[in-house]
């Protein structure tokens, strides 16, 4: 089993060769100042575009009060090829009258008007499209260990796992590990603590939070072999052109 990931810096595959790793060995990093949003604005500054460093001055000012970065996200998920649809606020079930990931779609203008109408939105990715996802809950609900932890290193270290294409961690400690789609469908409680999602499942995608304000995030960011990077997304859903 080998952890793929995409360097921050090049946006090319890496395969990790110690958790942790974000870029190649060889690639320099390309941020002098460690934050994104500064970093993009001298970007737009030297490639003399008025537009876009005239709007990241803005978010850096603060002067930008738009909430969250989820729609945002929801937008770059779907312009990965992944299909998206809206989740409650701090929550991790369907926002009101929708299907949930009957209606996730990696339609541009859907994903927008879902987060501009609803920016407060949890995220939600529907598996076994562009990805499938073992899902690791490693404490209860209770806050008492499930016992998963001790099951994921052993299936980790059996050598029987396929390759690993992104991992992100829940709020609760718990672990979504990405593999490419198997066709499959959804396995609950396949090992103590884990569930395996597939066609008809979802996920719950970073930023999205808790009501308690804890986030979802990336561990090892998605590979670029469950993306659409760099290629026409594939549209899908009730809302696909
Ligand atoms: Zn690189």
């Amino acid at each position: 089993m080998r952890i793929y990931s995409t360097c921050t810096v090049c946006d090319q595959q890496l395969m990790l060769a110690e958790l942790g790793q974000t870029q190649h060995p060889n690639c320099q990093t390309s941020s002098p100042t460690g934050d994104p949003l500064a970093d993009a604005f001298l970007a737009a500054v030297e490639a003399d575009d008025q537009h876009t460093a005239d709007q990241l001055a803005a978010q850096l000012d603060g002067v930008d009060q738009r909430p969250p970065q989820l729609g945002r996200a929801a937008v770059a998920y779907a312009e990965l090829g992944w299909p998206v649809f809206p989740l409650q606020p701090g929550d991790k079930i369907p926002y009101p009258r929708s299907r949930g990931f009957k209606d996730a779609t990696t339609n541009l203008d859907v994903v927008r008007r879902w987060w501009t109408n609803a920016p407060h939105c949890n995220i939600g990715v529907a598996t076994g499209h562009m990805f499938d996802v073992l899902d690791v809950d490693i404490t209860r609900k209770d806050g008492t260990p499930s016992g998963a932890l001790w099951e994921w290193v052993e299936l980790r270290d059996s050598g029987k796992l396929p390759d690993i294409h992104g991992i992100s961690i829940t709020p609760r400690g718990g672990l979504h590990v990405l593999f490419q789609p198997t066709g499959g469908g959804n396995l609950a409680g396949f090992r103590p603590g884990m569930d395996y999602r597939g066609r008809g499942g979802y996920i719950v995608a970073p930023p999205s939070r808790r009501a308690d304000g804890r986030r979802y995030q990336w561990w090892v960011r998605p590979s670029p072999h469950i993306t659409a990077r760099g290629q026409r997304p594939v549209e899908h859903g009730p809302h696909a052109a």
